[in-house]
């Protein structure tokens, strides 16, 4: 289960200043979750190459299928996924699910199905995230706010991508502990009167910082804490608005972008690099399908610590 799940299930985003965009489909009913791990019991005629019994991660973020689309063909289907399994298509919160072509069907040798579950999304889009920034110097900080699901995901794998051993952001104290206990080098609270202000002293500013949370507050953090030249990647969806000052642009020469999820290319990359041990699991947790609802309640209110992972 997914943090993105919540606002698929409330049917919007926020874009701040009362205003909204639609997420996921308009047509409902629709079956949410889009990390899944399944076995073919089934396929069609068409569905060469897939066998049935094969143990698979299912890649979610599917375009429209055109062979003439430039999007997909550029391999950037997961910016114009159409067909994304669990927000335009009925998703994993089931039994079965069916896919559309079995090269969207991942193998993956070693980690348990809960966690490779994970992959499709949170490491994704982690993975995406830490590309984005690329490799770092070495004296280089990199800054990760909001240690959730997906934040605790790019924990594990800063190192592998950046060079880069991460700092944490995140108000919540279990949080803050957990991210210490999954490899960051030091974990922050930055929500205090002058956070900011004292990070940079310290610090001397990041070189890169990753918002897994997407709010205004922390979006406000992480371009406030850039050093000269710094870049803030956005990934969390939370919502609000950002007001900043234009010649900070220029002046301090610091970059916004965002990213979101990523190829099918990049997870066939971050599963290589989980088997490969260079990634250490994330905290998860199983619960049956009944308890879904419940479970997006949890996550509504940040009760989740790392993933949880139903098991139908
Ligand atoms: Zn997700
Ligand atoms: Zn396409």
């Amino acid at each position: 289960m997914c943090h993105s799940d919540l606002h698929i299930w409330e049917g919007y985003f926020d874009l701040g200043g009362g205003r909204r965009t639609q997420a996921g489909a308009s047509t409902l009913p629709l079956t949410l979750g889009h990390e899944i791990v399944g076995e073919v019991v089934a396929g069609g005629p068409e569905a060469a190459g897939s066998a049935i019994g094969d143990k698979r991660v299912v890649y979610p973020w599917i375009g429209c299928g055109d062979p003439a689309c430039p999007e997909c063909r550029r391999g950037e289907e997961h910016m114009w996924a159409r067909r994304a399994l669990g927000v335009f298509r009925h998703g994993g919160y089931s039994d079965y699910v069916l896919v559309p072509h079995p090269r969207y069907l991942v193998p993956r040798d070693g980690p348990p199905d809960a966690l490779a579950a994970t992959y499709a999304c949170s490491g994704l889009t982690a993975y995406g995230a830490l590309q984005k920034i690329g490799r770092l110097a070495p004296g280089d900080k990199l800054l990760i706010i909001g240690a959730g699901g997906v934040g605790m995901a790019g924990v594990r794998m800063a190192a592998a991508v950046t060079g880069v051993t991460p700092i944490v952001a995140d108000i919540d104290p279990a949080r803050r502990s957990a991210a210490l206990a999954n490899g960051a080098i030091a974990a922050i609270d930055p929500s205090g009167e002058g956070a900011a202000k004292d990070f940079i002293k310290t610090t001397g500013g990041v070189a890169a910082a990753i918002d897994f949370v997407g709010a205004e507050a922390t979006a406000k953090f992480g371009s406030a804490v850039l050093r000269k030249s710094g870049k803030l990647v956005i990934v969390g969806l939370f919502g609000g608005a950002l007001q900043m000052p234009i010649p900070f642009f220029p002046l301090r020469g610091i970059s916004f972008m965002g990213s979101n999820v990523g190829s099918l290319a990049a997870l066939k990359e971050v599963i290589a690099l989980a088997q490969h041990g260079a990634v250490g699991p994330i905290p998860y947790a199983t619960r049956p399908l009944a308890q879904a609802a419940q479970t997006l309640a949890d996550l509504k209110e940040g009760k989740v610590v790392g993933r949880v992972v139903l098991t139908p």
